[in-house]
């Protein structure tokens, strides 16, 4: 210990996240967690038989570097059923360890120490993470609420152009957007492709709620974008497509040799996972269309619930267009609008408990999310139908007690 801090310097303000304290409150409170994104329903049946059938089998064993043959296939099936790009199932597609393990493999193989990386905020925690792991430097966009409750989260275009330097190498984007629930429009992906052309960037894009989308809402990819296909990497996942976050099985598309780049630092990571659950989501991937729209149908319906008990409960919130998510303005029943502090009090006030939203800032950005929480959806009926109680009797205690 007298040598310093055991903690490298760039990791320094990444220790515990506050993830981890929320989840012990539910816990040792009994509280229902409406913090942590997943799902406490099962997946589809079709997809579950595969990976315990395969359990026992040579499945068992390192499956290949860059996935198994019938995944990578299925992936790139996938893509063009959805977005319409083709990718080639050999040298264009990367299985990994969840879409987390792709985004740090990214950003170790593409980065040099230094170079910068344009994302929009509030942010999923892992990026900064894997951008300092790399020795990147994150500059971030703030995305800033509608102004009258509904509608869409949004970047101002001159912050977006403001954020790029010399030292840019690469445009981080995350549509389906967690936490904001926010699906970039074509517009929007039209001033980000000119963007990146412009400055010679290389993109990634985080999709993972490619398939939770609500309303009239459309999951567009960016690699669709004109000019865009050759210089983007898409990133997605089985975990929220197929309600099995805990497999950690996901893949990377994109041109061969930005593919063949993060291949060089994912081997050294993990090399392989998931070989009994790879050929079980090759399976889910080859679902019918019916699934895809079912799942879908099914959570905006968990939305709806959620976001009237948090209005009945006097929070303002953006219903969301896509995710697991719903992001309230806690300031009408926190008046010091210290969301943190909400989420401390929560289990006391309400048995619940949620995620302050200054989490997914960046320092210089905290005040933007000071006075936000999110909360998760995805959750079965009757958890669900709880916790609006639950949010509901708070509502009605805050009125009564000024
Ligand atoms: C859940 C989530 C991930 C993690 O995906 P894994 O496949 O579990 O690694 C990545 N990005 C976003 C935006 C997420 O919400």
């Amino acid at each position: 210990m007298s040598r310093g801090p055991v903690l490298a310097a760039r990791l320094q303000g990444f220790g515990t996240t506050v993830f981890a304290e929320m989840s012990a409150l539910a816990v040792a409170t009994g509280s229902i967690n409406l913090g942590q994104g997943f799902p406490d329903y099962p997946g589809p049946p079709e997809v579950l038989d595969v990976a315990r059938n395969a359990i026992g089998t040579a499945a068992d064993q390192y499956p290949p570097g860059p996935g198994i043959p019938e995944l990578r296939s299925a992936i790139a099936e996938h893509q063009q059923r959805f977005s319409g790009l083709a990718y080639d199932p050999d040298t264009e597609v990367l299985v990994t360890a969840g879409a987390t393990e792709a985004l740090a493999a990214v950003m170790l193989a593409l980065l040099e120490p230094g170079d910068e990386v344009v994302l929009l905020e509030p942010v999923y925690d892992s990026y900064s993470a894997s951008v300092a792991m790399a020795g990147g430097v994150v500059r971030p966009v703030p995305l800033h609420p509608p102004a009258g409750g509904d509608g869409h989260w949004t970047f101002d275009p001159a912050d977006l152009r403001a954020a790029v330097t010399p030292r840019t190498r690469l445009l981080l984007l995350n549509t389906p957007h967690n936490p904001t629930g926010t699906v970039l429009t074509a517009d929007e992906l039209a001033v980000l492709g000119k963007l990146a052309v412009a400055h010679d960037l290389l993109v990634v894009t985080d999709e993972v709620y490619e398939h939770l989308v609500f309303d009239g809402a459309r999951h567009v990819s960016p690699a669709t974008v004109p000019g865009l296909r050759e210089r983007t990497l898409v990133v997605s996942s089985a975990g929220k497509t197929f309600n099995v976050t805990g497999w950690k099985v996901g893949w990377i598309c994109g041109p061969a040799a930005l593919v063949a780049a993060v291949r060089t630092a994912k081997q050294f990571l993990t090399y392989v996972n998931a070989g009994p659950f790879q050929p079980a989501v090759a399976a889910g991937l080859r679902l019918p269309d019916g699934y895809f729209t079912a799942l879908a149908r099914d959570l905006q319906g968990r939305r709806d619930v959620l976001v009237r008990g948090l209005r009945d409960a006097g929070l303002p919130v953006v219903s969301p267009e896509a995710t697991y998510f719903a992001t309230v303005d806690v300031r009408p029943v926190q008046p010091d609008g210290d969301g943190l502090a909400f989420c401390r009090s929560l289990p006391a006030r309400a048995g619940l408990v949620a995620v302050p939203s200054g989490v997914f800032y960046t320092p210089e950005h905290a005040h933007l999310g000071r006075h936000l929480v999110r909360f998760a959806f995805s959750k079965g009926d009757g958890v669900l139908a709880e916790a609006v109680r639950r949010l509901v009797g708070m509502g009605r205690a805050g009125a009564g007690s000024a």
